[in-house]
């Protein structure tokens, strides 16, 4: 992963969301940022230097992090107290831009007092829409965490047939995507059989799953931090009426247009629009109850979202979900969804599960 070029991409974005320097509280962007995994940090990103303020359990680990990936920053160890005060100490007189969408108001009070003789400007995916574009190593960790949940879901498939409850589905796919080396899931697994399915987000129940109503299963692995999104919707038998296979049929087409769009240069609610029409032409306009998909990378869910109302544009090496939906409450639910790399003239799968939806 090329971590340590990351702090300089970010200083490029400093002047443009209006601030000198960068007080960084999102975990997950200081991750990002310099390869520190730990569970509490702060992270004061500046025009020539940056600084990384964290506890003594973190001592060692921070240290050997930041240097296995080549970042530079000082490191300074500390009880919250003493964190604040280095800070204080390390800040630039001008505009110090906080993560608005990841700072608790108490938080913001403290830092206030902590930065008094500078001005504190919210700002808005700084960090995030760096994120966005994939690096190769990025890119290779979420290529295995998707071909984990491929080859899981391959395992399982053959047992559906002995139609268990919901639950245990839902723990072997787990128990088989750890055992091939997932650090954990990705989220928690989706599996919705029959009516459950009209529930987008429905958790496992002990329900048992019976022949002839669908099954959606939305599930990924976690790879070195990276995530995989894929949503498959089996039925074992034939689906015991003709709007089940209909809503297969046309969630399928809706998927396969909003894959056809997916392009860099494209905007996201181009992509949305595209699986919006197919369902709207088959009359279920009003069953599809949520947005087309959404980045995917260190967090399930990350910039861009793929919604009617999103303005992102996509660009070469984003990687995005598109997960068109029907539900219905009195016959169940149909999402169907994949994971691509945006390249310049189309774009690449990176979960490949066969769509066939009869197991028999
Ligand atoms: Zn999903
Ligand atoms: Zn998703």
């Amino acid at each position: 992963m090329q971590t340590a070029a990351r702090l300089g991409r970010l200083r490029s974005g400093l002047g443009p969301a209006g601030c000198d320097a960068l007080l960084v509280t999102n975990l997950v962007n200081i991750r990002y940022l310099t390869g520190f995994t730990g569970s509490a940090a702060m992270l004061l990103v500046k025009a020539d230097r940056a600084l990384l303020v964290t506890d003594g359990r973190y001592a060692e680990q921070s240290r050997h992090e930041l240097q296995a990936a080549g970042v530079q920053a000082d490191i300074e160890i500390g009880d919250p107290e003493a964190q604040r005060r280095q800070l204080g100490a390390a800040a630039p007189k001008g505009r110090i831009g906080l993560e608005a969408g990841s700072v608790a108001w108490s938080l913001q009070r403290t830092l206030a007092g902590v930065f008094a003789d500078a001005e504190l400007v919210a700002t808005d995916g700084v960090v995030e829409e760096l994120r966005a574009v994939k690096d190769p190593g990025e890119l290779h960790r979420m290529e295995v965490a998707a071909g984990i949940a491929d080859e899981a879901l391959a395992q399982i498939r053959t047992t559906l047939t002995d139609l268990q409850a919901e639950r245990e589905l839902g723990v072997e796919l787990d128990f088989r995507m750890r055992r091939l080396g997932a650090r954990d899931v990705s989220f928690e697994t989706i599996v919705a059989s029959g009516p459950n399915g009209a529930r987008p987000h429905a958790r496992p129940s002990d329900r048992r799953i019976q022949a002839g109503e669908l099954i959606v299963l939305d599930f990924g692995a976690l790879v070195d931090g990276y995530h995989s999104d894929m949503t498959r919707t089996v039925c074992v038998g034939e689906p015991a009426s003709a709007v089940l296979s209909r809503m297969v049929r046309v969630v399928a087409e809706a998927q396969r247009a909003g894959v056809a769009a997916v392009r860099a240069g494209v905007a996201t609610w181009e992509v949305d629009a595209a699986c919006r029409a197919v369902i709207a032409e088959a009359g279920w306009a009003d069953a599809f109850v949520h947005g087309t998909g959404h980045g995917v990378g260190l967090d399930i869910h990350e910039h861009p979202l793929l919604s009617r109302t999103s303005t992102a544009t996509l660009a070469d090496g984003f990687v995005v979900t598109v997960e068109p939906g029907v539900y219905l409450p009195e016959h169940g639910g149909v999402r169907i969804e994949d994971t691509v790399l945006v390249t310049a003239d189309g774009c690449r799968p990176l979960t490949h599960s066969p769509k066939d939806l009869v197991i028999a």
